[in-house]
């Protein structure tokens, strides 16, 4: 099976790696890395593997302990760059809900919308905020959804899905006028990536649920395909786990465009 470039259905590519159970190639129009075959099955196992295999799987409570910085950080970039009152909040693929458990702390009145797959993550999530509203699993789900939001949040999801074109379409049709999106995807140009080879990094291309490869040019391609303008790749100091001098080193690979994640806002 063959598929075409999801970002700009381009049909010729090159062949890039091939990783576990991932056929990745590259674009040969827009330079996009992307997976074009995948063994579902093998992605299913995957998945159990690095992420959670019940509601109860105490990496849940780990996870949402270990990244309490990196939440409280996100839900602060968040509310300085939208710089108004969040009357609704979207999270698309939330998870076990780590930012949206910090969002609620911080900021009590907006109210809060989650779409998520994994049943899991959702029964486990619905024990620790009863008041969360839950919107579906896909983006598909907003199609004939009235509700608008203020701000759509898409922490380490774009990656994971089969067509993150049509995702960003969903989202802009899914916010107010002004509304905004906050993204975050892992960089394929990190540092890291660079240091580590393809098959030895694991939280780009080494991270056997990831189907979509982006750098910052690629993030601005798919916004603005989707109809997004003001789209800034945000660079703040901090706002993640490293500490001290660890914080200063993150700063200026953010700078320098080579940081592991890139955080970037949209609005419609
Ligand atoms: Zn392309």
């Amino acid at each position: 099976m063959t598929r075409l470039c999801p970002l700009c259905e381009c049909s010729t590519y090159q062949d890039f790696k091939v990783l576990d159970h991932r056929v990745i190639v590259k674009c040969q129009a827009c330079e996009f890395v992307y997976t074009n075959s995948y063994s579902s099955k093998a992605l299913k196992e995957h998945y159990k593997k690095r992420y959670y295999s019940s509601s109860t799987d105490p990496r849940i409570e780990q996870w949402i302990n270990d990244k309490e910085r990196t939440f409280k950080g996100l839900v602060i970039s968040v509310v300085k760059a939208f710089a108004k009152d969040i009357t609704s909040l979207l999270d698309i693929g939330c998870g076990t809900g780590g930012f949206l458990m910090s969002f609620s702390k911080q900021s009590p009145k907006t109210q809060l919308f989650a779409l998520e797959q994994s049943n899991d993550a959702i029964e486990s999530l619905k024990r620790r905020m009863p008041s969360l509203i839950f919107k579906g699993a896909h983006s598909n789900d907003l199609k004939g959804d009235d509700q608008l939001y203020d701000v759509i949040t898409l922490l380490q999801c774009l990656e994971h899905v089969e067509n993150p074109q049509s995702l960003c379409d969903d989202i802009y049709n899914s916010l107010k006028p002004n509304g905004m999106l906050f993204v975050t995807v892992p960089n394929r140009k990190s540092y890291k990536v660079f240091l580590e080879g393809l098959e030895k990094e694991d939280m780009c291309y080494g991270d056997e649920t990831h189907l979509q490869f982006f750098t910052k040019k690629h993030i601005r391609q798919v916004l603005q395909n989707s109809g997004f303008s003001k789209i800034v790749c945000l660079r703040d100091f901090g706002r993640s786990e490293s500490r001290g001098i660890m914080s200063l080193i993150q700063f200026v690979f953010r700078l320098l465009g080579i940081s592991t994640e890139l955080r970037f806002v949209a609005f419609k």
